[in-house]
Formats: C-alpha cells, structure tokens, sequence
C-alpha cells in the first residue's frame, strides 16, 4: 500500500543517515582510540594515567562496537536473498549454539525435514538468529530450553503479524522460543526499539531485536515478540516462500528477482 512504500521508504533514508553518521562517528572514535593508545605509552611511571587511559581506550572501542553494528543494520541495499532450507539452518544453528550457549542451556529443534525454502539473505538471517539466541541464553541466566521451529503458516487476507498487513499467503515461519525470564508489559512494549536495552551499559547495544525486525520486514516478512514474565520469549519471524514470491518483497530484494512472472 501507499503507506507501506512510505514507511519503507522512511525506513530507506534512515538507514542511509544513519549509516553516514556510523561512519563519520567511526572515525571520530579511531582517532580517539589512538591517541588514547599513544597517552598510555607516553604516561611512563604514572599508573592513574595509564589507567584513565586504559578506560579510554576500551570506552572508544565499546562505541565502534556500536557504530560497526549500526552499520550492518545501516547496510540494507546489500542483502541477497536466496532460496533457504529452514530445517538445514536450524540444525546447523543447533550444533553452533550447542557450543556457544553452555551446557546448561538444552537447544532443540522443531522442523519438518519436507519445508519449502524460504527466501531471505542466508548470512544476515544467522546472524540475526544468533542474536536472538543469545538475548535467550541471557533471559535464561545459564540454564533452560532454547527451541528452533520451524513450520508453514497460511496468513489470511487483512490479517496482521507484528504490525505488518502481509499479503495474504503462505509464509514460513521461524521461532525462536526460550524459557527465560520474560519481558514485563514495559520492556515488551518497547523492545524492538533502536538503542532500547535493559541490560548494563556496556553489555547491551539495544540493537539486537530492532535488526531482527528490520531484516524480516525488509525480506517481505514480519517479527513478533511473545513475552510473559517468568515464563519466557517467543519470537516469530515470517518469511516468504521462494516458490509463490508474489511480487510484494519490498525494493532491495525485489530487484534481484527481476519483475514478477
Ligand atoms: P540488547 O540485547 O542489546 O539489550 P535487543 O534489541 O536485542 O538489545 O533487546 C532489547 C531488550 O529486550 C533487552 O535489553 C531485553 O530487556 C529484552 N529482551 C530481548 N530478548 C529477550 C529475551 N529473549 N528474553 C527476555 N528479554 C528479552
């Protein structure tokens, strides 16, 4: 609709500012990164100032930290996408997050060997699978259930899925379900917001959730966030097939499967 091509659009320019600040403010920070490394090596003797210029340093390397994913988040023109075995991924993430997450933390997969392929770009949907892991693996403080699903969802005509009127039809849908401890009403409310977090400074970028979200939009999809406190997180991601693209993926995707048959 008019209004959605407004909104992406929006979203477009945004992407674009905020890309160009991540950068200029890339270099503002590398330069104060190494005069900060210059200081420590020139303070001699003088241990309060190498420490200050310790903290310096690895403060001006928390913000890079930041830029570099506002710029992955910024970099929206470069996705791909390619036809993706859902059951093949989520396997595969299985045994990458079975190392990373813990021993405490059991990972399972739910997914029908027989899905279609989904369409999104591979390497940025792992990338966001593996943030929603571990804002999982953080919720669940160690220990409890982290589930992979898989499965078809058919999507009525006017039906809405985390705010997004999809056209009507069959999508895949991912989730990524833990057995946290949940978001109360206020966290939910305001968790795929760019830069909100709840964790300390330092740990959280608040980034996590609103790249998820992004991504899925911009591959023709949606996300929803399910939470209860003390019970745990769902988040549900849709996807299109690649076998009924419909000619509704908005623009970057779009493009490289040249105009609908
Ligand atoms: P970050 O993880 O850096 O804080 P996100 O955008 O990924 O940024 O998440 C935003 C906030 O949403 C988190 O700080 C947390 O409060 C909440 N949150 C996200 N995922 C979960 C989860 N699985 N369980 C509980 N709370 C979550």
């Amino acid at each position: 609709t008019q209004l959605q091509l407004a909104q992406a659009q929006r979203m477009e320019a945004l992407g674009q500012l905020a890309g160009g600040i991540a950068h200029d403010f890339n270099n503002v920070l590398q330069a104060v990164i190494g005069s900060a490394g210059l200081l420590e090596r020139q303070a001699g003797g003088n241990d309060g100032v190498r420490q200050l210029a310790r903290m310096l340093t690895q403060a001006a390397e928390r913000g890079a930290a930041i830029t570099r994913r506002l710029l992955a988040f910024a970099r929206r023109s470069d996705l791909r996408a390619e036809p993706v075995d859902a059951a093949g991924l989520l396997s595969n993430m299985r045994e990458l997050l079975a190392h990373t997450l813990g021993g405490g933390v059991e990972v399972r997969v739910d997914a029908s060997p027989r899905l279609p392929p989904l369409l999104a770009d591979k390497g940025q949907l792992e990338t966001v699978l593996v943030n929603l892991a571990t804002n999982a693996r953080d919720a669940m403080e160690g220990t409890g259930t982290l589930t992979l699903a898989a499965d078809i969802e058919v999507v009525p005509q006017g039906e809405r899925r985390g705010g997004v009127a999809l056209p009507a039809g069959r999508y895949l849908r991912l989730a990524v379900a833990d057995t946290g401890s949940g978001m109360d009403s206020a966290t939910l409310e305001r968790a795929t917001e760019p830069f909100f977090t709840t964790k300390p400074v330092g740990q959280g970028t608040g980034l996590g959730l609103s790249m998820a979200k992004g991504f899925a939009e911009q591959s023709g999809g949606a996300l929803r966030v399910e939470s209860r406190p003390a019970q745990g997180t769902t988040i549900s991601l849709w996807f299109p097939l690649a076998d009924e693209h419909r000619g509704a993926v908005p623009a970057p995707v779009a493009s490289l499967l040249g105009p609908p048959s």
